[in-house]
């Protein structure tokens, strides 16, 4: 007869890993926002100024996507009682979808309950056994995530590098049935570009099929905010632009646009599309006026590029590494972890709220904090916020 001496304990490893995540200064400290998400936000108690949300045009405050939302309850209900396949596919998601691919001029757009969504249920089903995906190295991790699903083999070309891209695709050419390109648009961490109009180039050479992550591009780069597409011109020329409602769009949900074909492919073959309940009215209310706000309100977009350039350029003229960031995202690069710990605490005390990025978002010795501007910050705020950066960077021997 077997005996267990010591009998297992199911849960324990819950706390011990917790607790070591604590001793190594690893574990998220949630903080609490009393206010919703302003550019003057009550966070833990304290009114500070807004610099590391993703609601780069305030839109989440705007007047019309609040009133989209409540409409849209009062017409449909709270929730949409189903998967968008069975019964949960109400007329406002497709008004959502039509009014999308018009924005994007594209053919076609589907929306998925999550970026997350959109990502890790759709990259599975583009490639498989004998195909390959390559994916830029600094790619978000829900595109890893999406990719592990496969069973493709897997490449990595250097950051940016179309060097490197191509090196790679010669060398897959002959070796697959499918390659699949996917990178970011607009990188999360140091809010340089990809360069899409070389890549999609580079992949025409070689039959390859392009993705790209727009995350943070949509509502930001491109004419009135419609994309990376729009940025290099090339509409309709990347094979998936995927993208989310969840950050300058102001409300939550994922997104793909381009062809008919692959929105049919998608919707079809997308396990979290297809098993999970669809967005509540209210949301998809959101998003119309959003997309609504976007197409004729362009001083949004304006000011965000305008506060994004002032920041950039008097963080600049202060001494700050602000990297390689062409966008509203502007990386202040501190080099030591527990240094931009310390940075962000002291901002925060001064009424400057921004976070700190360290390994392993970021190479070990590149620690920073990552600003991300709003539309609704002023001049006033900006001058605000500089004044603490330049004090604190100088006590802590920054610049
Ligand atoms: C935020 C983000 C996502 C996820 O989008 P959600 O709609 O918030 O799930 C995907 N990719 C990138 C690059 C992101 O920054």
């Amino acid at each position: 007869m077997m005996t267990q001496i010591t009998k297992r304990n199911a849960n324990k490893f819950l706390k011990d890993e917790y607790d070591d995540l604590v001793k190594n200064h690893l574990e998220w400290n949630i903080r609490i926002l009393e206010s919703g998400s302003k550019p003057h936000s009550i966070v833990n108690g304290k009114e500070v100024i807004m610099m590391c949300s993703n609601n780069y045009l305030n839109l989440s405050n705007h007047p019309r996507l609040i009133k989209g939302a409540i409409e849209a309850a009062k017409k449909y209900g709270a929730g949409s009682g189903s998967v968008r396949g069975i019964a949960g596919t109400l007329k406002i998601h497709t008004e959502v979808e039509k009014r999308l691919a018009k924005f994007k001029r594209t053919e076609s757009s589907l929306i998925y309950q999550t970026g997350f969504a959109a990502n890790s249920g759709l990259i599975p089903q583009l490639v498989g056994e004998g195909d390959i995906v390559i994916s830029d190295e600094l790619n978000h991790g829900s595109i890893i995530d999406g990719v592990r699903l496969t069973k493709a083999d897997r490449a990595i070309f250097k950051h940016r590098d179309m060097g490197d891209l191509e090196r790679v695709l010669k060398d897959s050419d002959k070796k697959y049935r499918r390659i699949l390109i996917i990178t970011d648009g607009v990188f999360s961490m140091d809010g340089d570009i990809a360069p899409m109009d070389k890549i999609v180039k580079l992949a025409n050479e070689f039959g390859a099929m392009t993705y790209v992550d727009d995350a943070h591009g949509e509502g930001v780069i491109g004419e009135d905010g419609r994309g990376i597409g729009a940025h290099f011109h090339i509409e309709g020329k990347i094979d998936v632009e995927m993208g989310t409602f969840s950050k300058a769009f102001g409300v939550v949900g994922g997104l793909i646009a381009g062809s008919q074909d692959l929105v049919n492919f998608a919707y079809n073959k997308s396990r979290t599309w297809l098993l999970s309940g669809s967005h509540p009215p209210a949301v998809s209310g959101a998003q119309l006026a959003a997309i609504d706000v976007l197409e004729t309100e362009p001083e949004h977009v304006k000011r965000l590029w305008d506060n994004t350039k002032y920041f950039k350029k008097e963080l600049n003229s202060l001494g700050f590494n602000t990297g390689a960031s062409e966008t509203p995202i502007t990386p202040v690069i501190v080099g030591d972890p527990g240094k931009a710990k310390e940075l962000s605490n002291r901002l925060y005390d001064e009424g400057v709220f921004a976070l700190p990025i360290v390994f392993p978002m970021v190479a070990r010795d590149k620690a920073r904090i990552r600003t991300m501007m709003n539309a609704g910050l002023t001049p006033k705020d900006l001058d605000f916020a500089l004044d603490k950066f330049e004090k604190l960077g100088k006590q802590l021997s920054i610049i």
